[in-house]
């Protein structure tokens, strides 16, 4: 029996299956889709490290834990050898659009020291590819990106074993302790699958540092950049759980806005559109918990790489609570059956 048994392979189930190899203790994790066909959120995202972007939306406890994951996870993708970026991230918008930046500025309320102005010169000097785009822009300090399919790969291979093609039901697992990290696929009472689409991009004639968010009345898009001149766009947002193909509607709200922000994007190679349910509770927020004996990770929503390093911590926690538990099981039956061959 393994010591731990994780059921979904994606980020959370990784990072913990990596987490407890690194403490000598075995996990195996069940993953649902094959090998070569991952139906995991984390395989679509972005990736982006945003806790002063997504603060007005998101609330001040993803704010708080996505600005301690920024101190965690440089160390951990170092080790993993994982290409990531904290540079700082832009938020511009076109002419008619512009006070929707002095809109988001004055949501920040106490935390407006995390963003700072940047006039056309200092856009430039930052981002030279957007010289004369752009009037303003705010510069949100140490954002980024994680390049979440090479971690996700490098996890894989220090994670434990990963049985693939095997959709399972936690409850029915054995193992010291089992956890429960399917994300949307886990049909929990209270959980939803919100669907992104978004798309990847080659474009060579393009050179972007940081990411980009275009302020738009309708939607907030976002270019972020990966190694090899790769983009990812995205990414829509609908109550839905459909995982049916990109549509035409969302592929083109997400290329012109591409395009919007810079015009080199007309040339670039469309390399994948992609399709994802990002896992939520009705208030956003990650829940960390026992249910049925079980260990919950979920609720991750659109935050999973922002929050991901400071909610492993609180899992951790639970997990040694749970083999300690275990543990106590495992003399008190000992005890028992030595007592009765007594
Ligand atoms: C388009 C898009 C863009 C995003 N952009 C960002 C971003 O910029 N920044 C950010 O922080 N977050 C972003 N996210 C959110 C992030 O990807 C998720 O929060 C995160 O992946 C959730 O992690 P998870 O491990 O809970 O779920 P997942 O990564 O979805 O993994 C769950 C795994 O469980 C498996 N599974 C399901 N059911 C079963 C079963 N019965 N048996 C076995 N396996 C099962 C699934 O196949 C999957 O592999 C984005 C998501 C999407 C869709």
């Amino acid at each position: 029996m393994p010591q731990v048994a994780i059921a979904g392979a994606g980020l959370m189930g990784r990072l913990i299956g990596w987490h407890l190899a690194q403490r000598g203790i075995t996990a195996t994790l069940y993953e649902q889709a094959a090998a070569d066909a991952p139906r995991s959120a984390a395989h679509v995202a972005a990736a982006m490290l945003a806790p002063v972007s997504e603060l007005p939306e998101a609330g001040s406890a993803i704010f708080a834990l996505g600005c301690e994951s920024l101190r965690l996870w440089p160390p951990i993708l170092r080790e993993l050898g994982v290409a990531h970026d904290v540079r700082g991230s832009l938020l511009v918008a076109h002419g008619p659009d512009e006070p929707l930046l002095d809109k988001f500025y004055r949501s920040l309320g106490a935390h407006r020291n995390e963003a700072r102005w940047l006039d056309g010169a200092e856009i430039e000097r930052l981002e030279p590819a957007l010289g004369g785009r752009f009037r303003r822009a705010l510069l949100l300090a140490n954002e980024g990106w994680v390049d979440n399919r090479a971690l996700l790969a490098a996890l894989a291979e220090r994670c434990g074993e990963i049985r693939y093609g095997q959709a399972v039901a936690p409850e029915r697992l054995r193992a010291a302790v089992v956890i429960d990290c399917r994300g949307a696929g886990a049909a929990l009472p209270g959980l939803r699958g919100v669907r992104g689409e978004a798309i990847r991009l080659r474009a060579p004639d393009v050179r972007l540092h940081r990411p980009v968010r275009l302020m738009h009345p309708r939607y907030q898009l976002y270019i972020a950049p990966r190694p090899d001149a790769g983009y990812v766009v995205g990414a829509t947002q609908l109550e839905s759980e459909s995982r049916r193909q990109v549509t035409v509607r969302s592929a083109l709200e997400l290329l012109s806005a591409a395009f919007a922000v810079h015009p080199g994007f007309a040339e670039a190679e469309i390399v994948e559109l992609g399709v994802g349910l990002r896992p939520a509770y009705a208030d956003n927020l990650p829940r960390v918990g026992w249910q049925n004996g079980v260990l919950r990770v979920n609720g991750l929503y659109r935050h999973g790489f922002l929050i991901a390093p400071a909610l492993l911590t609180q899992v951790a926690a639970q997990i040694d609570a749970g083999i300690a538990l275990a543990r106590q099981r495992e003399e008190v039956s000992c005890n028992c059956s030595a007592m009765a061959s007594a």
